[in-house]
């Protein structure tokens, strides 16, 4: 099939943090005397953000989860399913592989990847709104305690504090999706429109089973 006659469909919307939100930053950023457990950031304005591979992987993950792809891909001549790794299987009905690209397959004929997943930046709003705690040298983020409770005394050990952004923080959403000749569009957006309602029943970002990254997610296609 010749994948000419490329059109784009975008989705907009925003990610609102209904629980304070960790997406884990590099140590090697960190300055003399700052966190231990920061918050990726834009490294000039210091604004937090949602990286697009953060929820590109995510809404992959929720996806082959649902759809039993999870390990998928081909070895010597067979599609086996083994492993955790994304999957590769490269088939036309496959919902993921079409969308997110077939992973580490070279040989299948769906074309390029068709979703595109910009970084989900600090909303006007949740800007102004978190300016008070930069001027406390938080830097738009809130740092909340963690222990272990030790099992034989009962008494919380190892407090680490953990950066997050927090509860009520809005980010700015834009998906977009390249629909070529041949490409089934409502169908492709169901696929995404899906995995954006798993995210919102899991978690996006780290400690998620710890009340950490529920989100809502709002907006619509073009
Ligand atoms: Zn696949």
């Amino acid at each position: 099939m010749q994948k000419v006659g490329l059109r784009y469909a975008t989705f907009t919307g925003r990610i609102i943090c209904k629980t304070g939100l960790r997406i884990g930053g590099s140590k090697e950023e960190l300055e003399i005397g700052g966190m231990d457990n920061p918050i990726i950031r834009d490294p000039l304005s210091k604004l937090p953000y949602i990286p697009g591979s953060s929820l590109k992987g995510k809404l992959r993950s929720l996806l082959e989860y649902k759809h039993n792809r999870v390990g998928l891909h081909w070895d010597k001549g067979q599609l086996i399913q083994k492993g955790g790794s994304p999957c590769g299987c490269g088939q036309d009905e496959c919902p993921v592989c079409r969308i997110f690209g077939a992973h580490k397959n070279m040989a299948h004929n769906l074309g390029p990847s068709r979703l595109i997943v910009r970084d989900a930046l600090l909303s006007d709003k949740s800007k102004k709104e978190l300016e008070p705690l930069r001027e406390g040298g938080l830097e738009y983020a809130e740092v909340k305690t963690e222990n272990i409770i030790n099992r034989d005394k009962n008494t919380a050990e190892h407090p680490r504090p953990m950066e997050r952004v927090p509860q009520g923080t809005e980010f700015d959403l834009n998906l977009s999706l390249r629909i070529l000749n041949g490409d089934n569009e409502p169908k492709m957006k169901e696929y995404i429109n899906e995995a954006i309602n798993l995210i919102q029943k899991d978690y996006l970002g780290g400690s998620g089973t710890r009340g950490y990254g529920w989100v809502q997610i709002e907006g619509d296609w073009d």
